[in-house]
C-alpha cells in the first residue's frame, strides 16, 4: 500500500499501485510527483527492531 500526503490540504490518500496520475481525492490537485510512503508491515518491523536493539543496549 502506497500513501501520499497532499501538500495543499494535508489529506492522506492511498493506492496499491504507483502507475499513472495520482489526484488528491479531497482537493483534486495532481500529486503524482509527491513522494510516496510505503505504508506496510516492513516499516512496523523496522520500528520493532529499533526498539529491540535499544532494549538490548540497556541490559
Ligand atoms: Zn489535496
Amino acid at each position: 500500500m502506497l500513501q501520499k500526503t497532499c501538500p495543499s490540504c494535508q489529506t492522506n490518500s492511498y493506492s496499491s499501485t504507483n502507475n499513472g496520475m495520482w489526484i488528491c481525492p479531497s482537493c483534486n490537485r495532481n500529486i503524482t510527483t509527491v513522494k510516496t510512503y510505503q505504508n506496510s508491515q516492513k516499516e512496523m518491523i523496522q520500528n520493532q527492531l529499533l526498539r529491540f536493539s535499544h532494549y538490548k543496549r540497556i541490559i
